[in-house]
């Protein structure tokens, strides 16, 4: 017998992927299919399972992907072949997302779901913005409506007309194709012509911009700043609190474009931690940790482990670490291996990954420099004429090796991984790039510096007016090497660490700093 299937219909909020809820995100984690939206964070569906059959309903503004009735009959034909299927969509599923005809068809088709609310657009994507949609002693009532109803109909003209003076916060969703006749609706309704309005483009993604202008000059002005859809048109005198509620004068981080250049997996750290202070991340992953190992030379060096010849294995990165002990078990070996050697962690991080995996540093260098490593293991002992085991990358920095052969050890540098640019660099990113749209660029280690400079044909000049900022010192030599000069340079080596030290400049340079670039005001 099929089992007995589930649609979860999950709002994911607008924009930014941190804003889906719990419950949203375990749906997803289970899903063994997601149908999703063009305005749901494209981010959230690599929560589900790589198994999980992934469809885009992606309804455009002017071009239906798929009917409604299409989508319909896929959430139940999935639901009753037994799976378990999440829909997310835009926003709250139940805010003009057409959630509740979801629900109804696969009701009526015996299908058992769920709807799992999310934060809509209509409060968050204002926020994200500066402008809350109460404020005490400013507006007191709200109404969310949408823009698809026609002012110019005869019918319609008279709810405009109510709507204009109903609540002091007006919100209207689908808008942007109708500026002109809402606004001069809303007027004619009784709304006064200098209303503060705004209108929020793509809220609380990369891309978020806003453009204000009076009530009866907002239509030109989007106009001529070209805005697009999807975006918020907020009419009511909550909008002039911008001046005091933009969210990059209340915090270091909010809706700066950082750009992250690590591989996927290692970014999220550094990609959460910015994204929790409201920065908008631009990933580029430009480390891809191909492992290489030749099995002669690691069971060779796991032989020589076992029998304790090696006095010092240094690990000068996380990946070194698992790529190693992944090849170890291969050869047969485990942690016990380690035995008689003592072992130098490079960098907070690649000590916690040896932590992780049932190893103790015996000396983590408080600098995390292949110069500060040398000099640590030097001073610690045990070193001249004897074997020390690097595992490393090719092509990695010889500043370790050369320190400690210089005082006499005898250095076995076995290669486990490659760090090379990836195949396909996502292009949004790139052009973010070129069009000097970053406000702060982050590295973590001098790969992920020269591999974007081969990116970029060894050009990092788009890259001049964003904040630099740099993990550590052998990292910030590497850029000025390529020509970018460091910004910032964290004291403590470590992902957090390079979060707080960039923050600590952004805010100390917040006076400097406008937000311009991505804003237009319009006087009346
Ligand atoms: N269910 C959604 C709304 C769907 S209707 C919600 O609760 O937010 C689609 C409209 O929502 C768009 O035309 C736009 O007006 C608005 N919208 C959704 N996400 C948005 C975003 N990130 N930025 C600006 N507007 C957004």
């Amino acid at each position: 017998m099929t089992p007995l299937g589930h649609v979860w219909l999950v709002g994911a909020g607008p924009g930014d992927p941190g804003w889906v809820t719990q419950a949203g995100l375990e749906a997803l984690r289970r899903a063994e299919v997601v149908v999703y939206d063009r305005l749901a964070p494209a981010e959230l569906l690599s929560e589900a399972p790589a198994s999980a059959q992934l469809i885009n309903a992606g309804k455009e503004p002017t071009r239906h992907a798929m009917t409604q009735d299409e989508i319909n009959a896929c959430l139940v034909e999935h639901g009753r072949a037994g799976r378990r299927v999440v829909r997310l969509k835009g926003g709250d599923p139940y805010v003009f997302g057409r959630g509740g005809e979801e629900a109804i068809a696969l009701s009526e088709a015996g299908v058992p779901c769920t709807e799992v609310p999310g934060i809509t657009s209509a409060i968050a994507g204002l926020a994200a913005a500066g402008i809350p949609i109460t404020h005490r002693g400013v507006a007191v009532s709200f109404a969310v409506v949408t823009g698809h109803e026609d002012p110019t109909k005869p019918e319609e003209q008279a709810n405009w007309h109510r709507l204009a003076t109903a609540a002091d916060t007006l919100v209207v969703l689908m808008g942007v194709g109708r500026l002109e006749a809402i606004a001069d609706a809303l007027i004619a309704g009784g709304r006064p012509a200098d209303t503060p309005a705004a209108l929020v483009q793509e809220a609380a993604t990369s891309n978020q911009r806003v453009v204000a202008a009076p009530l009866t000059a907002i239509a030109a002005a989007a106009r001529e700043h070209e805005v697009r859809s999807p975006a918020l048109f907020v009419v009511g005198e909550v909008v002039r609190l911008r001046e005091q509620l933009d969210p990059a004068s209340l915090g270091p981080l909010a809706g700066k474009r950082v750009l992250v250049t690590r591989s996927r997996r290692q970014a999220s750290t550094l990609v959460d931690a910015l994204r929790l202070e409201g920065a908008r991340p631009l990933e580029l992953p430009t480390i891809e940790a191909q492992r290489r190992a030749d099995p002669a030379a690691v069971s060779g060096a796991a032989h020589k482990l076992r029998e304790g010849r090696y006095a010092w294995v240094a690990f000068t990165s996380a990946i070194a670490v698992d790529a190693f002990l992944d090849a170890l078990a291969e050869a047969g070996a485990d942690a016990r291996a380690f035995a008689n050697t003592r072992l130098c962690a490079v960098g907070a991080a690649t000590a916690r990954t040896m932590a992780a995996r049932g190893l103790i540093a015996d000396l983590v260098p408080d600098e995390a420099t292949g110069e500060a490593a040398a000099a640590a293991m030097i001073e610690a002992g045990g070193i001249r004429n004897e074997p020390v085991l690097l595992p490393r990358a090719e092509g990695a920095q010889p500043a370790l090796p050369a320190g400690l052969e210089a005082a006499g050890a005898l250095v076995e540098s076995l290669t486990l991984y490659l760090s090379a640019a990836p195949a396909e660099p996502p292009t949004e990113v790139l052009a973010a790039i070129r069009g000097g749209a970053v406000d702060a660029a982050t590295f973590t280690s001098s790969s992920t510096v020269k591999n974007l400079a081969a990116i970029f044909d060894g050009d990092l000049s788009p890259l001049s007016d964003a904040t630099i900022a740099c993990i550590g010192p052998s990292t910030a030599e590497t850029a000025r090497g390529l020509g970018l000069e460091p910004d910032v340079v964290a004291t403590e080596h470590s992902v957090p660490g390079l979060v707080a030290a960039l923050r600590g400049h952004l805010w100390e340079r917040r006076a400097a700093t406008t937000t311009a670039a991505a804003e237009v005001e319009h006087a009346s």
